[in-house]
């Protein structure tokens, strides 16, 4: 279990208050950019909320299922989704890869890649495995920032042979790139798990997981990252390489824009 005591993460980023996650998703959270990053996608969407899992800043009264997801399937439009994710005050926001059915059979799935900064091996912190046996798993340094926006850029790239409907995101803490062709929503499981594996043997650090198709949810754009502060944020890939998510003010929340800077 992440314990934040060993959480280390790049200058100005910190977990967001109660507080703060009301007051950005009352007032700062857009919808609108939601619905058109959603545009085009088969049936409904579901979104998901963990409200305090790494974070264990939660509102007590949802103490037992602080660490869960909370699918919210059931909803008339997007401010309905905004209106649940304010009784929640999750540190997590996410939206289901999958295309349903009406009968609520998958169909098919949002192919994406995840590319986290602590799966990267850094020269200063080591491999993953070294983070973890410091129970610090789920921290990460400037230059492990740096690494992932470079295999972020190549990964595109690589993917762009392919694909041409491509997508990129910065998720908070790394980046995120998704593939919306629909020869892509139509890989069976088997196909996915090939790729997944394909990708890494490619020297990419993704997380297999997500590729392979078993986790199936991903962050929400425009949604805060409750652990750093920060927005999930759609970026063009020429913007990835020069993308500075300590201090440039597009992924920043208004409540850490308000103060003078910490040095
Ligand atoms: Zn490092």
């Amino acid at each position: 279990m992440t314990d934040m005591s060993n959480y280390l993460m790049p200058e100005g980023m910190r977990p967001a208050t109660l507080e703060e996650r009301r007051q950005f998703y009352a007032s700062e959270f857009d919808v609108a950019k939601v619905a058109d990053w959603l545009r085009g996608r088969q049936g409904k969407t579901k979104f998901a909320v963990i409200m305090g899992k790494h974070t264990k800043i939660f509102l007590p009264e949802y103490m037992e299922d602080a660490e869960s997801i909370i699918i919210i399937d059931e909803y008339r439009g997007l401010e309905d989704v905004r209106s649940q994710i304010l009784d929640f005050l999750p540190e997590a926001t996410y939206y289901d890869r999958n295309i349903y059915d009406a009968q609520d059979h998958a169909v098919g799935q949002e192919l994406a890649f995840d590319l986290d900064p602590e799966n990267i091996t850094c020269p200063v912190h080591g491999t993953l495995a070294d983070k973890m046996r410091r129970h610090q798993g789920l921290s990460f340094c400037s230059l492990e920032l740096a690494l992932v926006k470079d295999q972020t850029v190549r990964l595109y790239e690589h993917l762009a042979e392919t694909y041409s409907r491509l997508r990129v995101v910065y998720s908070g803490r790394g980046f995120h790139i998704h593939v919306l062709d629909s020869a892509a929503y139509a890989l069976t499981m088997a196909e996915r798990q090939k790729l997944a594996a394909a990708v890494k043997r490619q020297g990419f650090e993704i997380d297999e997981w997500v590729t392979a198709g078993e986790m199936r949810l991903i962050r929400l754009p425009y949604s805060l990252h409750g652990m750093v502060s920060r927005l999930c944020l759609p970026l063009e890939k020429n913007e990835v390489e020069n993308f500075d998510p300590i201090h440039d003010e597009k992924c920043i929340p208004r409540f850490l824009r308000a103060k003078p800077t910490s040095s």
